[in-house]
């Protein structure tokens, strides 16, 4: 039985975090204090978890951080406004409105709102053509970010590997693929979604294979080509009676039957998710120094 290489989240997260930590006093040293704005409307569980994890790493990190919680029933209109009130306020330079919102809000409308300047997501459209453009000054979303974190500390060559991302969202899997395939990083990217016809035979193909979905365990072992690098994004919460929360966390990739054939895997919880948060914190510190 092959032992991967475990790509441990919490570690690279950590140093990433040592060196914000770091950043952070010179930027204090000039009388510049990071600050980050989370915007939270409603009170998805999930979301209440990673805000509150958001919040906590900032202040960890010597940052100014404003959590904006806002009912349910808060208007497109009303939160407009609390996104204009933060791009005018020079205490923030970072500005995040949790995903997903309740459905009456249109997302869209709300990330084009928010200061290009002050964008730590990366979803705002100049930030997205700053990525197509490979554009250092735009900011690049957290969780793929993350995941190239992840893949350069850990010595993995991407130059001419054949690259499979599965999932082509705006915030994982359209970036991600970007981000393979640029000069940086020299990959072969495919793209594949839910309209691909076999997706067992082009996830076969893939040197490194990264999985955006949002399905408990749909990548099985006859997937994975032996040797073959798996960054694994799924966060999905699958009933656990054995629990006390009544849910345990598991990604998209059957973990335990695929790990052995990989050269490398990231755990679900541990991996990805981790890696996140480290790149918002990264991303807002560039939002501070580039705002000053
Ligand atoms: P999304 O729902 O916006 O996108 C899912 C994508 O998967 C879509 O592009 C869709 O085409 C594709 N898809 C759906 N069903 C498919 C199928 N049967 N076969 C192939 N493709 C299929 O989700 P998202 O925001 O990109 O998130 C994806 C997953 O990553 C979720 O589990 C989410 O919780 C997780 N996530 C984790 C982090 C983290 O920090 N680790 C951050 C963001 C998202």
């Amino acid at each position: 039985m092959n032992s991967p290489q475990i790509l441990d989240g919490k570690s690279v997260a950590a140093a990433v975090l040592d060196e914000c930590r770091a950043e952070t006093a010179e930027l204090l040293a000039k009388g510049i204090q990071p600050g980050l704005a989370v915007v939270l409307v409603g009170s998805d569980p999930a979301s209440q978890v990673y805000v509150g994890s958001k919040t906590r790493t900032c202040a960890e990190l010597g940052f100014h951080s404003l959590k904006i919680e806002l009912p349910a029933e808060t208007t497109q209109e009303e939160l407009l406004q609390v996104v204009r009130d933060l791009n005018a306020d020079p205490a923030i330079h970072g500005i995040l409105v949790q995903s997903p919102p309740p459905k009456h809000i249109d997302e869209e409308a709300v990330i084009r709102e928010i200061d290009p300047r002050k964008d730590v997501d990366g979803f705002h459209p100049e930030n997205v053509a700053k990525l197509v453009l490979e554009d250092p000054s735009g900011f690049v979303p957290c969780t793929p970010a993350g995941c190239m974190k992840l893949l350069e500390v850990s010595g993995i060559n991407t130059h001419g590997a054949e690259a499979v991302v599965i999932g082509r969202s705006m915030i994982v899997g359209k970036p991600m693929a970007l981000l393979l395939v640029s000069k940086i990083s020299n990959a072969t990217v495919t793209i594949a979604h839910s309209r691909s016809k076999d997706l067992p035979a082009i996830c076969r193909r893939a040197d490194i294979l990264v999985a955006a979905v949002g399905r408990p365990e749909m990548v099985r072992a006859d997937w994975v080509k032996p040797g073959a690098v798996v960054i694994d994004v799924g966060i999905n919460r699958v009933p656990d009676a054995s629990k006390k929360s009544g849910f345990r966390l598991t990604g998209d990739v059957a973990y335990q039957e695929v790990a052995p054939l990989c050269s490398a895997i990231t755990p679900v919880p541990g991996g990805v998710g981790p890696m996140t948060i480290a790149m918002l914190m990264k991303n807002t510190l560039q939002a501070a120094r580039q705002l000053g």
